[in-house]
């Protein structure tokens, strides 16, 4: 932590609910945690690193909805039936990297997108993804939902952060009825679980805080 980011956090709880602060000031430091955070967000390889970046995203949560910082399905109404790693694949029953998570839940509920951002492509797979849907988000990050039924949403459309976008399936090599979900950094693959926390440590956080009342998936 160099210098500048230790002021910045000590002065945050204080510099920011002070009342007598003048507001340009106040916007000052604002603009100074969101240039933070942006270049953090452009720069991490995976979401190991996002813990340090909880106390400066209270201050900017708009910003949580312009990457992938939210569970792709209602609350609730999913387990988690396969985790990203190595595995033993359910269909041909050998050792293989599993590049996603798997969230089991009923035929046809809806999937949501899980940060704003385009749809980069839809795909009709008949192996594989099955039917999916690509979202590119800001900061290099893109996500991916397989083995769909349905789909909500053409190619080019901008989705919000927990738009509808389509419905769970069993298309392609799928075994059962479930979500296969995956988010690219820079093109590479990473675990998206960490992902599922960030949104809800942080809201919590800021409900405990009276800062915002709703919001929470
Ligand atoms: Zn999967």
């Amino acid at each position: 932590m160099d210098f500048y980011e230790e002021r910045l956090k000590m002065n945050l709880e204080s510099t920011l609910t002070d009342s007598v602060l003048i507001e340009r000031e106040r916007n000052q430091l604002l603009i100074a945690i969101e240039e933070r955070i942006v270049g953090f967000l452009y720069q991490i390889p995976d979401y190991s690193y996002m813990g340090s970046l909880e106390t400066y995203l209270k201050y900017q949560p708009q910003l949580l909805e312009q990457f992938p910082s939210a569970v792709p399905l209602e609350k609730g109404n999913y387990s988690i039936s396969s985790n990203y790693g190595i595995r033993v694949h359910p269909i041909s029953d050998k050792e293989k990297k599993h590049y996603g998570i798997d969230l089991a839940t009923a035929r046809g509920k809806y999937v949501y997108s899980s940060a704003s951002g385009t749809i980069l492509n839809i795909l009709y797979s008949k192996k594989g993804y099955g039917t999916h849907i690509i979202i590119k988000h800001r900061f290099g990050f893109e996500t991916l939902y397989g083995h769909l039924n349905k789909v909500l949403v053409r190619k080019g459309q901008t989705v919000k952060q927990h738009e509808m976008i389509g419905a769970v399936g069993c298309t392609g090599s799928s075994t059962g009825y479930h979500l296969h979900y995956e988010i690219l950094k820079n093109g590479s693959k990473i675990d998206p679980i960490l992902s599922f926390n960030l949104k809800k440590n942080i809201y919590s956080h800021l409900i405990e805080s009276n800062t915002i009342k709703d919001g929470v998936e």
